[in-house]
């Protein structure tokens, strides 16, 4: 605990820490307004998406207020994560939870208590154990964070009991404010942790729950393992990835079957014993262009900010769950994808689930409508922003310029005599036929299994000739998706008429469907992705980021983020104060490792200059 402090000198301003410490230009969003109330005292509650910048709302702080900041969190790799980055930017920073050694621990609780930390990370089950207690009573606390505030609530997720008792501090720590940041965004939740966290009042900011910089994008399957490939060959080579599975088994068979392709992906699920688990989520952290196939057990309390796809083979199960895995992509704010594929099967297995469900009514009401939610959104024809974003009760303009729907606007048609004649063959055909042969009917198409149920001589026999079968898959697909078809309860497969369907079948009401793509058509890359990875000297860097992280023990982004090397890379520094200048470079890592980037640009300008004599 030797360093010198990063403590702000007294007539430093919140920017002038923004831009010595961290190496930033500019603060983002709300986060002025969030530091300026922290650092007049005032409490705090910051409901902030992922990637938003929520940290530094309270590290700022810690540095222009006296004493040492107290920030409480749940996850024990987040917060060496967080220490680790601080550290490697001059910050006096440490953590106090169960992973320590008793010597270590010592050391620590010494240097809290002589006042040569800016910030303390503590577990909320220490914290509230009375001899940590006590040694806070005898320092000096400039604020206290509340990360990941929702595990206060008991209706989410995440709960933890232990948060509940975090409303003492307020009475143990009079004056000290207190921040409380989550990134989960509803109403109910955010009602519970003011009442239980910040009930002497606070601001409340709210940011935009949007991420400009993810671009959303939900296909249709015909072969889910070779569209994901193709995805990644042809827009993610060597970038980081994770790949979401409904079951452990798929997660397991894509991992292997991407690794027969020639790429590093890793399984990830409950079923893998625990150090194979973090052994893959080491090299996940560590390596550069992992991809982890993972069930959704994976990506609560990774703070990895280069993950630059993420990839459903399977729907998830709601929207929100959707907004939350998807949002693990891009946190450093560079492109980053969403993309999905689903199809009809995908659709009728989920509404099988549900129909099979032993929940009780209201339980099953909810399922139902998270369903009807997540379809409506893979189906919608508009921008995919106000379809995600009015989920969580905000507005957005729509033609964001940056979703699938956007880029490559789908067409509609009127669809309304092809739904009641796909209907009206469903109900003829004794509604016990699956996807396949009422299709076939449709087309009149002559079989042995036709003639042997007699459908060659109903009336719905061969009405359906003006589409293809591929056309004809789609309607279906869509009327499942909004509930005019569904499974049988029996879950062989079959299609029935949804209880609401009358209307449409007697054509009083129109319908509109979404025209499918044609399968041919090539993923364009996006224009405005700052592409690291098309800079000369790309590689060359990244290794060496690779090189001192490894000696260092630290993952690579702790070293430089993927933003700060390509920004390294377009600016082409060649002395120390025009590194400085550069996003992302701070004080501290220019004087550690300055003098190294230096020289590898100039290799790397070096080489280039050989290769075009
Ligand atoms: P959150 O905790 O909200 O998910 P983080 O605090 O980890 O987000 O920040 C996400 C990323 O954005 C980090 O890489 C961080 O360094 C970067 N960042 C945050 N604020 C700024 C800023 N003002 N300028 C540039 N980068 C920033
Ligand atoms: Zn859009």
């Amino acid at each position: 605990m030797s360093s010198s402090s990063a403590m702000a000198a007294p007539a430093e301003t919140a920017l002038d820490v923004l831009r010595r410490i961290f190496g930033y230009d500019r603060f983002r969003g709300q986060q002025a307004d969030i530091i300026d109330t922290v650092v007049r005292g005032n409490n705090a509650l910051v409901l902030m998406p992922t990637g938003g910048g929520k940290s530094l709302c309270y590290q700022v702080p810690a540095l222009l207020r006296p004493g040492t900041a107290l920030v409480v969190s749940p996850l024990i790799a987040l917060m060496r994560d967080q220490v680790e980055a601080l550290t490697h930017n001059g910050v006096r920073a440490a953590v106090l939870n169960s992973s320590l050694d008793a010597a270590t621990r010592r050391a620590t609780e010494q240097a809290l208590e002589n006042g040569e930390l800016d910030l303390v990370y503590v577990a909320p089950e220490r914290l509230l154990r009375e001899p940590m207690l006590r040694l806070l009573d005898r320092c000096q606390l400039s604020l206290i964070a509340i990360d990941e505030a929702h595990c206060v609530s008991q209706w989410g997720h995440d709960f933890r009991p232990e948060y509940l008792k975090l409303g003492l501090l307020a009475e143990r720590f009079p004056g000290v404010p207190r921040i409380a940041l989550t990134a989960t965004a509803d109403e109910r939740t955010r009602m519970e942790i003011r009442d239980r966290l910040l009930a002497d009042g606070g601001e409340t900011f709210i940011a935009s729950f949007d991420r400009p910089n993810i671009r959303y994008r939900v296909g249709l399957k015909n072969n889910a393992r070779q569209q994901l490939l193709a995805f990644i060959k042809a827009e993610h080579a060597g970038n980081a990835g994770i790949v979401y599975c409904f079951s452990r088994k798929r997660a397991e068979d894509t991992a292997a079957w991407l690794t027969q392709q020639g790429l590093k992906a890793l399984p990830y699920h409950a079923g893998l014993d625990d150090s194979l688990r973090q052994y893959h989520q080491d090299r996940f952290i560590k390596e550069d262009g992992v991809i982890i196939c993972a069930t959704i057990a994976f990506g609560m309390g990774i703070d990895k900010p280069d993950v630059r796809f993420v990839a459903h083979l399977d729907l998830p199960k709601s929207i929100e769950a959707y907004y939350q895995e998807t949002g693990r992509a891009g946190r450093d704010g560079l492109p980053a994808d969403a993309w999905m594929v689903y199809g009809l099967s995908d659709i009728m297995q989920i509404r099988q689930l549900l129909a099979q469900s032993q929940a009780d009514d209201r339980q099953q009401r909810l399922e139902r409508e998270r369903l009807e939610s997540l379809l409506a959104y893979c189906e919608h024809a508009g921008c995919r922003r106000p379809a995600l974003l009015n989920y969580f009760d905000e507005d957005h303009p729509g033609e964001c310029g940056y979703c699938d729907n956007c880029q490559q606007p789908p067409d509609t048609w009127d669809a309304t005599e092809a739904a009641r004649k796909a209907l009206s063959c469903v109900y003829r055909t004794g509604q016990r036929f699956g996807a396949g042969h009422v299709v076939d009917v449709l087309m009149g198409k002559t079989s042995e299994r036709i003639a042997n149920f007699g459908h060659d001589r109903q009336s719905t026999f061969g009405i359906g000739k003006d589409l293809d079968k591929r056309e004809w898959h789609s309607v279906i697909r869509q009327l499942l998706a909004l509930g005019h078809l569904q499974p049988d309860p029996e879950g062989h497969g079959g299609l029935q008429l949804g209880p609401d369907c009358t209307p449409l079948l007697k054509g009083e009401i129109s319908l509109q469907l979404r025209r499918d793509p044609t399968p041919a058509r090539k993923a364009r890359r996006s224009a405005s992705a700052i592409d690291g990875a098309a800079l000369p000297g790309w590689q060359r860097l990244r290794e060496w980021r690779l090189m001192t992280a490894q000696e260092e023990n630290v993952p690579p982004y702790v070293i430089f983020h993927d933003a700060t090397l390509a920004a390294i890379l377009d600016a082409r520094p060649e002395t120390l104060a025009q590194l400085a200048q550069v996003s992302g470079v701070g004080q501290h890592k220019l004087e550690k490792y300055g003098e190294a980037v230096l020289t590898v640009l100039a290799e790397i300008e070096a080489e280039s200059e050989t290769d075009s004599s």
